[in-house]
C-alpha cells in the first residue's frame, strides 16, 4: 500500500466484518461496515471530506478559510481533523446534551466549539440555524471567509457515500449484497449507499432503522412525520425530510427501541470484541429485522458508525442506564 499524502487520504476503504451471532441466529450473512476505523473514529469523516472537497471544487472554500457546522459531534470531529490537515479552521456548533467524550475530543483537536441548548428544529436557536447564522457572520468578518457545511441538505454528503461507502460495499460483497439498512441522522449514508447499490442491482432492498423519537418510520409507513418516545442513541433520528433523505429509495422501515437494540452491542463487545456506539445498536437491530423479513440465505450489510468508548459515560454506565430506565447488563454492573 503506498503512503498516504495526508489524513484526508486515510478516510474510507473500511473493511466489512462478519457479525457471527446475529448471522447464526437469522441464517443470513450479516456484515457491519467498520466505519469506526476512519481516522476521526466515525462514518462522518466521509461526509466532512466530501463537503470540503465539493466546496473546494466550487471555489467556495478559500485557503485558510473557515468551515462552520451544526453537528451532533462526529461531523465536527471529522471536519476539525481534516481542517487541521488541510490548513482550514473549524467552528463546531453542538447541542450540550451530547456525550462528554465527544466534547472532550473536539476540545483536544482544537475545534472552536460552541455548545448550545438542545431545542427543536423549528426553534430559531436550534443548533443547525445557529450554525447558519454564525457562518454568515464569520464570512463577513474573516479575511479568508467562512462557509456553512450544511450536511443535512448539502448533497455532497450523500454523493460521497454513493461514490465510496456504497461502491465499497458492492465490491466487498462481490455484488452478492441483498439488503442494506441503517438509521438516519442527515440521510447521507442511507441515500448515498442506497443509490449506489440500486444502480448496480435495483432488486437490492434498502431499509431504514428508525430509533424512537424519530419521525421517519411513520413517514414511510403512513406518509406522516410523527414521532413518539425517545432514544439515547446520538447522531440519529430526525423530525424533518432533509434534502439528502429525499434522495433515498426506501423499501422497508422498522422502528427500533433502545431496549431492543442495546443488548446487541453489549453482546458484540462480550462475544465478538466489537465496542460500538448507540447508532450501531439501532442499525444492527434493524439488520436482524430485515434478515427475518427477507429469510435465511441472504447477505445483509449495515453500518458500524462509531466506537462505543465515545459513549462510555452513557451506554456503558450503569447509573446512566438506570436513570434512563434501560436494562443494565450484569457484567457492566459488577
Ligand atoms: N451514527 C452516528 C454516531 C452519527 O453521528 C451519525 C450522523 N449524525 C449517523 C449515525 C447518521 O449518519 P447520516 O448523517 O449519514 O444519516
Amino acid at each position: 500500500m503506498p503512503a498516504h499524502s495526508s489524513l484526508a487520504d486515510m478516510i474510507g476503504n473500511t473493511p466489512l466484518v462478519y457479525l457471527r451471532e446475529i448471522s447464526e441466529a437469522t441464517g443470513c450473512s450479516i456484515y457491519g461496515k467498520a466505519e469506526f476505523l476512519n481516522p476521526g473514529g466515525s462514518i462522518k469523516d466521509r461526509t466532512a471530506l466530501g463537503i470540503i472537497r465539493d466546496a473546494e471544487a466550487k471555489g467556495q472554500l478559500q485557503p485558510g478559510g473557515t468551515i462552520v457546522e451544526g453537528t451532533a459531534g462526529n461531523t465536527g470531529i471529522g471536519l476539525t481533523l481534516i481542517a487541521n490537515a488541510l490548513g482550514y479552521k473549524s467552528v463546531v456548533v453542538m447541542p450540550q446534551t451530547q456525550s462528554k467524550e465527544k466534547i472532550e475530543l473536539l476540545d483536544l483537536y482544537g475545534a472552536d466549539l460552541r455548545l448550545v441548548k438542545a431545542t427543536s428544529y423549528d426553534d430559531p436557536n436550534h443548533y443547525v440555524h445557529q450554525a447558519d447564522r454564525l457562518a454568515e457572520k464569520l464570512n463577513s468578518e474573516r479575511d479568508n471567509g467562512a462557509i456553512w457545511a450544511r450536511q443535512f441538505d448539502n448533497l455532497a454528503n450523500m454523493e460521497i457515500h454513493n461514490r465510496t461507502t456504497g461502491e465499497e460495499i458492492w465490491q466487498q460483497t462481490d455484488g452478492k449484497v441483498d439488503g442494506f439498512i441503517c438509521s438516519v441522522g442527515t440521510g447521507g449514508t442511507l441515500a448515498g449507499v442506497g443509490t449506489a447499490l440500486k444502480a448496480h442491482n435495483s432488486d437490492i432492498k434498502i431499509g431504514v432503522a428508525d430509533p424512537m423519537g424519530s419521525a421517519l418510520y411513520s413517514y414511510y409507513k403512513d406518509g406522516e412525520l410523527k414521532a413518539e418516545g425517545r432514544s439515547i442513541a446520538e447522531g440519529i433520528g430526525i423530525s424533518i425530510i432533509t434534502d439528502n433523505i429525499r434522495e433515498a429509495v426506501i423499501d422497508m422501515a422498522y422502528q427500533i427501541s433502545d431496549e431492543e437494540a442495546l443488548p446487541y452491542i453489549y453482546n458484540l463487545l462480550k462475544h465478538e470484541g466489537l465496542c460500538l456506539g448507540g447508532s450501531s445498536a439501532i442499525n444492527i437491530a434493524g439488520a436482524v429485522e430485515l434478515a427475518k423479513d427477507m429469510g435465511p440465505g441472504h447477505t445483509i450489510v449495515t453500518v458500524l458508525c462509531d466506537y462505543g468508548h465515545r459513549y462510555q459515560s452513557k451506554l456503558f454506565n450503569p447509573a446512566f442506564l438506570r436513570r434512563m430506565k434501560l436494562p443494565v447488563p450484569d457484567w457492566i454492573d459488577s
